[in-house]
């Protein structure tokens, strides 16, 4: 039997502020938020692979640009901290919730 402790290293995360969410560049598109104590500028912006929409704060930190395969589409890679479901006062629109 050791005694020795043996320590467990973390593993590498990737800081959440930095954490990408690929959209599609063609879709990005200037909005104003229509939550009622909001209504700041915003950026709608599809989600690859799902085809769901996504509000952002607005110049959302683009962290890579890459191409779709195929459809040669640029798709950016912006920091999911940009959502603006993490600012936006009436982020209950977003995300409704069942009575
Ligand atoms: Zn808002």
């Amino acid at each position: 039997m050791s005694d020795i402790p043996f320590t467990l290293t973390p593993p590498e995360v990737t800081p959440p502020n930095q954490r990408p969410i690929a959209v599609y560049a063609d879709t990005r598109q200037r909005a104003t938020c229509t939550g009622r104590s909001c209504g700041a500028p915003i950026e709608w912006a599809e989600v690859v692979g799902t085809g769901a929409r996504m509000p952002f704060d607005p110049n959302p930190e683009l962290l890579r640009t890459t191409h779709e395969l195929g459809t040669m589409r640029r798709v950016d890679h912006l920091a999911l901290a940009a959502n603006h479901w993490r600012t936006c006062p009436d982020a209950n629109r977003f995300h409704p919730r069942k009575p």
